[in-house]
């Protein structure tokens, strides 16, 4: 057998293992770390505090009282009140009952529902859902930057209509939309509902559900340093929905189930830091973001996708032409930076990124697409290490110097 050739020094492979020992972790649109002071307020409810707040002890009390606290939090920074919120199991669980409850809600007033073509899959998949029992979904095309033109939704709008539902900001582009005027447009017809999924721009934009003019708002705790599998549904009071998760009286009456209270007061805790901190944070990411970017888009090939301003602060993606973004992204792992594709759920598939065709990239485009995104805990340290390598790596791809999608562990890999 021949001996395997050794990595090149950017490599730098853990013995027998795909990625780099202590990365730089570039990938916060996917997940962040949770934040110590965030498991610091949880532990509590994971330990001495464990009542279940249905019960009428003080263990109950006790669990009962730091859950209704965390609805009040959550509620306090988005202006919404205590009442209006309901906590789930994460941004897919809120948006699965806010768009299918608010569909079936309004099925006897119409059928219609708006969205546009770059919604999240928890948003679109949802909607096809809907469509097998009688609904009918208008995707909303977008510009080259991934924006939804807010005349296109108030021409799509019908006395048939019974929602609308857009994102804030992209995950895989990081285009943030016209929301407080498309809500404009949209509530300019009566009895027309709109969802708006908060998921990515949670952390960075500064949410305020009557300034949106928003009636549902979807939220996930581990994209701003709190626990995975939390989220929360913003309802706004007197919005109808029919319950799609039976069981107890929980979370008025809206979602069955004992609550997950540690997940609650992580996610209020989380929250509230990432809210104290959001003017700080994103002028710091921004500024680190930008050298990144024009250190990447200096190599041939490259280019920007999503909007060059209306974008989160935290947010590169692009595409490097002649590559694929699979490899890219794991010879990138190999190098120590963890990175990805566009969507963290479809990483590792073959099928081209739905956002990007519907901006009008062509599939070989899209499929070399890349992105970075940063968070609160990336360094200066780690931007100006992925300045070098990110530019070195794509360059040598886009040449064709490292073949890691036929070679996994990377010990073929050229320099
Ligand atoms: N919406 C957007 C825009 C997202 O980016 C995500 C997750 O990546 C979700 C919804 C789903 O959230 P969760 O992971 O909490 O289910």
């Amino acid at each position: 057998m021949r001996a395997p050739r050794p990595a090149p020094t950017w490599l730098r492979p853990d013995p027998g293992v795909q990625s780099a020992a202590m990365a730089i972790y570039l990938d916060h649109a996917a997940t962040t770390p949770l934040r110590p002071d965030v498991l610091d307020a949880m532990l509590p409810y994971l330990t001495g505090e464990f009542g279940n707040p249905s019960s009428a002890h003080g263990f109950g009390r006790r669990a009962r009282a730091a859950l209704d606290e965390a609805h009040q939090r959550v509620a306090a920074r988005i202006g919404g009140e205590a009442r209006e919120i309901v906590f789930t199991s994460g941004g897919t669980e809120a948006l699965n009952l806010g768009l299918k409850g608010a569909a079936w809600a309004g099925k006897a007033r119409g059928h219609r529902i708006v969205t546009s073509a770059v919604e999240h899959h928890a948003v679109g998949h949802t909607l096809r859902h809907l469509e097998k029992f009688g609904f009918e979904i208008i995707e909303l095309p977008v510009d080259r930057y991934g924006r939804v033109d807010p005349d296109a939704v108030e021409s799509a709008i019908t006395d048939k209509t019974i929602l609308v539902s857009i994102m804030l900001a992209n995950n895989e582009v990081g285009t943030i939309q016209p929301i407080a005027e498309i809500a404009r447009r949209v509530h300019s017809h009566r009895g027309v509902l709109f969802a708006v999924d908060a998921v990515q721009a949670a952390p960075h934009l500064d949410l305020d559900v009557e300034a949106l003019d928003v009636d549902l708002l979807a939220l996930s705790a581990h994209k701003f340093e709190g626990p995975k599998g939390v989220g929360a549904l913003y309802l706004r009071h007197g919005t109808h929905l029919v319950v799609q998760q039976q069981g107890g009286t929980q979370e008025r009456h809206r979602r069955g189930g004992t609550e997950n209270v540690a997940g609650a007061v992580g996610m209020a805790t989380a929250y509230e830091l990432a809210c104290a901190e959001r003017p700080e944070t994103g002028k710091r990411l921004r500024r680190l973001r930008e050298r990144l970017q024009k250190a990447i888009l200096a190599v041939d090939g490259t280019e920007l996708t999503g909007h060059p301003r209306e974008r989160l602060p935290n947010h590169l993606s692009l595409i490097a032409r002649d590559t694929d973004g699979n490899a890219l992204t794991m010879s990138l792992d190999l190098a120590g930076i963890a990175a990805s594709v566009g969507s963290a759920c479809t990483t590792g598939s073959t099928e081209v990124s739905h956002v990007l065709t519907a901006m009008g990239y062509p599939d070989e485009e899209a499929r070399g697409a890349l992105r970075l995104s940063l968070g609160r805990t990336t360094t200066e340290a780690e931007i100006e290490e992925a300045c070098v390598t990110v530019p070195r790596v794509v360059a040598l791809m886009r040449t064709g110097h490292v073949a890691v999608a036929a070679d996994p562990l990377g010990q073929e890999a050229l320099a």
